[in-house]
């Protein structure tokens, strides 16, 4: 059976960056579940139709291919064979990545590919449902917090280094309303399960972080 390590929380929290420092250092590959929903948002608000209309998306998943790749480590993302990584990273496919993600149908194909990607190899998974829904079975859960000011910064800094031209409090304000959507939803909602390890990376480096799960992965969860 592969190997998985399940990374949930809030928006902003550093799960992929944790993510990707984690899986590089036990030679697992690693996968970005919210680039997923973003892609389905990115394909609704391309082809005219709001990130809402449930009908509508239903119709837009049934006709979507959306492809993973790892090199090096890095994922990439596939949209109907075009590379999106970069074109879902903006504040209109976040806000509606969320609205998508709050319908059971697109959240079942969703799951479907992620189950797959697991079913053959090791694999740390960030998300919002992956220890709760995608991988009850993972070998390590774990839930990665901080506070909401401290999760604004990190994603408002690291979207003014990508080069967007954001403002803190919009920044804030999509934090907020993602993961009240995220928490409220009825199917698969983002939660802490009992057997998920908290951690609160407010005053946290992201190698204390890295090396806390290392920790517990290794010593208790990897047989
Ligand atoms: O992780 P990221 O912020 O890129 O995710 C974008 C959106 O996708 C989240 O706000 C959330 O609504 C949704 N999501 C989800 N379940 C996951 C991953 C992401 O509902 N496993």
């Amino acid at each position: 059976m592969p190997k998985s390590i399940a990374i949930d929380g809030p928006a902003g929290a550093g799960k992929s960056t944790i993510a990707k420092k984690v899986s590089a250092e036990l030679g697992f590959i690693y996968l970005d579940t919210g680039a997923m929903y973003r892609a389905v948002a990115l394909k609704a608000i391309e082809s005219g139709v709001d990130t809402k209309a449930r009908e509508d998306l239903i119709k837009i998943i049934d006709n979507i291919n959306i492809a993973i790749t790892h090199d090096d480590n890095i994922q990439k993302i596939f949209l109907d064979g075009r590379d999106v990584s970069e074109d879902i990273r903006t504040g209109e496919v976040s806000a509606g990545a969320a609205n998508v993600a709050a319908i059971k149908e697109v959240r079942l194909k969703m799951v479907e590919l992620q189950r797959k990607i697991a079913s053959d190899k090791d694999v740390v998974m960030d998300g919002r449902d992956i220890g709760s829904y995608v991988l009850p079975q993972a070998n390590l859960k774990i839930f990665l917090t901080a506070d909401i000011e401290e999760r604004a910064k990190r994603r408002y800094e690291e979207l003014v280094l990508k080069g967007q031209q954001v403002n803190l409090d919009d920044v804030r304000e999509d934090i907020r309303n993602r993961d009240n959507n995220d928490m409220s939803r009825a199917f698969a909602p983002l939660k802490k399960v009992p057997d998920a390890l908290e951690i609160d990376s407010t005053s946290m480096t992201i190698d204390e972080v890295a090396e806390r799960i290392l920790y517990f992965y290794k010593n208790y969860a990897s047989n």
